[in-house]
């Protein structure tokens, strides 16, 4: 990187507008579970979308290769530069207004670093709901979340972040601005050109704005936890409590009995609610526009009428938000309680939700024949087929020699997910984690049609070098 264009970035985002030292720059250097970390000459966060514009034309001019970053909560290595030193970082986070919001047309636009949690606040203080909901939702931002496609607890109700997007702009890698911050919920006007941005993580421009659908916010939340056999079971479920409630299930979360007692392990103050010890739970929540006792009826009477017929084993409706939020904490601590027991490999996929149970059966057979004593922690969204896969270390096993196992217990599960017709990466993306994944079993003519669109767009490839594709 030329001294000529470390100097003109410099003068352009101004003294608050840049790091350069090393301990300043490295918490944008490493994602947080420690498999990525880079190095970097720069790390530049714009003050407004001006500069921004700016700093990518002047990166484009001289081919700098750049790694745009929002809150740096990502999983697979997307955010974070290579440990050349060659590139530079450009943070989002000072871009973090919420431009304005619109109640009548259930819409707010708001700049790329905003927080997650800030946009759920602000949309509540209109008396509206953003759903999109996420363990890292108090430090991410949704330039980060629409970049990967984020998705969380309530995409089985609402969809997942590219559902949540009606318009953005972004800065292109040639530093022009492309104002599509349209409002509409009809626009049939050619290409949908902001979902190209959408889980693209980066490689194809910088997200620097974007109008998000709000909802109507809820009146009633019930939870429940239900005790069930199996997948099979839970996924029967399910069906019944989408079908016997209107479609108001907003979560539906699988937890296996061994994620249950990591938890009751490793997080104080964790209570398993159920007297005996049971193998699967799930946890639901039903969501109603109606206060009043409906949507509570609607789930007591379904979680009855199972228990009556041997689908469900034992249940419990939590009677106060005290006692939901109790329940929660199960399912919000399974993958931190798993780093107390060493090394996980980890598989975020997904398969079509009837065949979730199939998938886990076949699944844990073919790792267990590999290594017969690791420890299976399959739990997640199965309201969207989507499972965090996860191989815990055997008891005492060595961590780093455990994790050398990563890809050829990749290739087994994925393997298995492909010939289901399911997806290698099902919420977390690709980053650098699975682009040889993707490269293998995406379809060649797929490929070639993501390598033309990242060609078009991006001719210098400058925009996150080495990530996705
Ligand atoms: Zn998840």
């Amino acid at each position: 990187m030329s001294d000529e264009l470390v100097a003109s970035i410099k003068a352009t985002v101004g003294p608050k507008g840049w790091i350069a030292d090393r301990s300043g720059m490295a918490r944008f250097l490493q994602e947080e579970r420690g498999l990525f970390r880079g190095a970097a000459q720069l790390v530049v966060q714009p003050g407004t979308v001006g500069e921004l514009s700016e700093v990518v034309r002047l990166c484009h001019a001289a081919g700098q290769p750049i790694v745009p970053q929002g809150g740096n909560t990502g999983l697979c290595g997307g955010g974070v530069p290579n440990e050349t030193g060659r590139e530079i970082v450009v943070s989002l986070a000072r871009l973090n207004r919420v431009r304005g919001i619109d109640p009548l047309n259930y819409t707010i636009t708001v700049e790329a670093g905003c927080i997650l949690s800030a946009i759920q606040s602000a949309a509540e203080a209109a008396d509206r709901l953003f759903p999109l909901s996420l363990a890292a939702e108090g430090s991410c931002q949704i330039g980060g979340n629409l970049s990967t496609n984020a998705g969380g607890i309530q995409v089985l109700r609402y969809g997942n972040a590219r559902d949540l997007v009606l318009g953005l702009e972004v800065v292109l890698p040639d530093g022009r601005v492309w104002d599509g911050l349209r409002s509409l919920r009809k626009d049939n006007t050619g290409y949908d050109l902001k979902q190209l941005f959408v889980g693209a993580e980066g490689t194809l421009g910088i997200i620097s704005a974007a109008v998000l659908k709000l909802f109507p916010r809820p009146r009633a939340v019930e939870t429940a936890l239900a005790a069930v056999r199996g997948p099979q079971a839970a996924i029967e479920l399910l069906a019944r409590c989408r079908a016997g409630s209107g479609d108001c299930v907003t979560a539906f979360e699988l937890l296996p009995r061994i994620g249950i007692e990591f938890v009751l392990r490793h997080m104080p103050g964790s209570v398993d609610p159920f007297a005996t010890p049971q193998p699967w739970q799930v946890l639901i929540d039903f969501s109603s526009g109606e206060s009043g006792g409906a949507v509570r009826n609607a789930l007591e009477t379904i979680l009855e009428r199972a228990l009556e017929e041997g689908l469900v084993l034992d249940a419990v409706v939590a009677s106060s938000a005290q006692q939901a939020k109790q329940l929660w904490k199960l399912r919000e601590a399974m993958s931190e309680s798993q780093k107390h027991e060493g090394g996980s490999i980890k598989h975020d996929v997904s398969v079509p939700v009837s065949r979730v149970a199939e998938f886990i059966e076949a699944a844990s057979r073919a790792v267990h024949a590999e290594m017969p004593d690791l420890r299976i922690v399959a739990f997640g969204h199965v309201g969207d087929g989507n499972v965090h896969y996860n191989l815990s270390q055997p008891v005492g096993a060595d961590k780093a020699a455990f994790l050398s196992h990563w890809g050829k217990f990749n290739r087994i599960v994925h393997d298995i997910v492909v010939s289901m017709g399911g997806s290698i990466s099902a919420e977390h993306g690709i980053g650098q984690l699975k682009r040889d994944e993707l490269a293998h079993y995406k379809a060649p003519l797929e490929l070639e049609l993501m390598r033309k669109v990242k060609a078009a767009l991006d001719p210098r490839g400058i925009m996150n070098p080495g990530k996705v594709i």
